[in-house]
């Protein structure tokens, strides 16, 4: 195991232009760090930035010190040096999940994140190299994706993959779970932050930082194609902040893989993303359905089923 559990990092509050600079000096040290953002609905339309969560990710092991920059409390001025390590191509940024993070930063704070190795997807291309087949991915998308479906038409479900939360990831990679009680999000509204946000907040970046030395130790990061892959996936939301629970859990097709470059592309009639012709069931189906990508329309069939099962059982 790459990471010593048994010595927890230090944390630190940076809620003072004195306390970042410093803590800014420590994480210029490291060439890879552990990174990710609290707020209230981050990336979109009426959220708001809370804390950026950073950890210095050593050659082995996990972080020994993690840094938890305040936003609000630090300003414009003292959180600009923040903001230029998260742009800055000579630090690449580790994060589960960088889409929401991504859109908050640029969208609301003018900011780039970049370099990033997203593990959200170095965990679903692990599943092939640990041995994972098509049932598998099948079973894993039920029952957002009922078994009927993908047993009906496998095809159309080929690079359909459900994501795996940063939980889900650390179970399916044998790390602790457990570690999060259910969380209120509210609470990176207020101030002062309690012991707990802060540990909840420490708590993620040490997760990430042990996941990434397990992908790297077992041979799971391709670094150049993470990196590409990673910025497709965050620049999915380039346009703006996005509507309230516009998520799913999915993953977006051709993000590990792009568009076959000399191939022509079709909008999907629901994501309105440019995607190659395997990403639509063309001259199959309902003519009305044939322009919506494989994605979009199991997140629709599932939300139609949802509709469906409270008409018949009631809200509970
Ligand atoms: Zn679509």
């Amino acid at each position: 195991m790459p990471y010593d559990s048994n010595a927890p990092p230090q944390v630190t509050l940076c809620d003072d232009a004195a306390a970042a600079a410093s803590a800014l000096e420590a994480l210029r040290r490291y060439s890879y760090i552990a990174c990710d953002c609290e707020g209230l609905s981050l990336g979109e339309v009426g959220g708001s930035l809370s804390l950026v969560s950073l950890g210095g990710i050593p050659g082995l092991g996990g972080p020994t010190h993690i840094f938890l920059f305040d936003a609000p409390a630090l300003g414009a001025a003292a959180f600009a040096p923040v903001l230029a390590l998260l742009a800055s191509p000579a630090h690449t940024k580790v994060l589960y999940d960088a889409r929401m993070d991504w859109a908050e930063l640029a969208h609301r704070h003018a900011a780039r994140l970049a370099p990033v190795l997203d593990l959200q997807l170095a965990d679903v291309q692990a599943r092939a190299a640990r041995g994972e087949g098509a049932q598998r991915q099948f079973a894993r998308l039920a029952p957002f994706v009922p078994r009927g479906d993908t047993a009906r038409d496998p095809a159309a479900f080929r690079d359909v993959h459900r994501l795996n939360g940063l939980a889900g990831a650390a179970r399916d990679h044998g790390l602790p779970e457990g570690y999060k009680p259910k969380f209120d999000h509210t609470v990176w509204g207020r101030r002062p932050l309690s012991q707990g946000s802060l540990d909840y907040a420490a708590a993620d970046i040490v997760l990430i930082a042990q996941l990434y030395g397990i992908f790297v130790a077992k041979g799971y990061i391709d670094e150049p194609r993470l990196l590409e892959q990673s910025a497709r996936y965050m620049a999915l939301n380039k346009d703006g902040l996005r509507g309230p629970r516009g998520g799913h859990s999915l993953l977006p097709l051709e993000i590990l893989a792009a568009p076959p470059a000399l191939e022509p592309t079709f909008p999907c009639g629901r994501c309105a993303r440019a995607l190659s012709a395997a990403c639509f069931p063309r001259g199959r189906g309902p003519v009305g359905e044939q322009t919506v990508c494989w994605v979009c329309r199991a997140v629709a069939a599932n939300a139609a089923r949802r509709e469906m099962t409270q008409r018949l059982y009631g809200d509970d």
